[in-house]
């Protein structure tokens, strides 16, 4: 099956997360394809009902595709602290309550790690690209860290004030989107979804 956009092809960005927006969009442009994003179609979105990230990606993909007719790129991502066992992992956009309060997410996982001497932390990122035939290719990327209290930096979103990747000392908000796009959980599983369905680059 051929899962390669065409050099010039549409493809839908499946996200309402400004930040993820922003973070994708600049992977995507030294490629020649024409972006499009799912909020300025009026597109819905759709229940995340799956039970796992690529799960997750590919309800999102696929409903954006179908809705469009056209490709679609979807994101499915989380923080996940070990002595948590994962959490918040898939439900990190809801431990920031209706109001998408981040600053209370980040406060949730620090009163839940309470005294564990145990700060592991990882992010995790599914992309799925979606056709409206039914087609996906999926793809996920992991970056191991720390979760570093209090939140510092003012860039980027969600949980990047509190994560620190391995070998650096700095939050990914302290870094900035375009030194922490350089090795992001984002960025991995984006390089794996260039080699193997985007056209060469510009
Ligand atoms: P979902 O993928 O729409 O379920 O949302 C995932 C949530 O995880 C986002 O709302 C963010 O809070 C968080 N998240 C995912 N990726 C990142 C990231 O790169 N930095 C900070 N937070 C992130």
């Amino acid at each position: 099956m051929n899962f390669r956009l065409e050099p010039g092809a549409s493809l839908v960005v499946a996200t309402h997360n400004n930040g993820k927006l922003a973070e994708i969009s600049i992977m995507l442009a030294p490629y020649h394809i024409n972006c499009l994003g799912a909020a300025s179609l009026g597109l819905a979105e759709p229940e995340e009902s799956a039970d796992d990230f690529v799960g997750n990606a590919r309800v999102k993909a696929l409903a954006a595709a179908r809705a469009s007719q056209m490709p679609a790129l979807a994101d499915d991502s989380g923080f996940c602290v070990a002595a948590l066992g994962g959490a918040p992992g898939l439900h990190s956009a809801r431990w920031a309550g209706p109001a998408r309060d981040f600053d209370l997410a980040m406060r949730k996982v620090r009163d839940a790690l309470g005294a564990s001497p145990d700060d592991r932390a990882w992010f995790i990122c599914a992309l799925c690209l979606g056709w409206p035939d039914g087609r996906t290719a999926s793809f996920q990327g992991r970056v191991d860290g720390r979760f570093a209290w209090p939140p510092r930096g003012d860039a980027g979103f969600g949980y990047d004030p509190v994560f620190v990747p391995a070998g650096d000392t700095r939050s990914y908000a302290e870094m900035g989107v375009q030194a922490k796009e350089a090795d992001s959980h984002r960025a991995r599983a984006f390089a794996q979804l260039a080699r193997a369905c985007l056209p060469a680059r510009a």
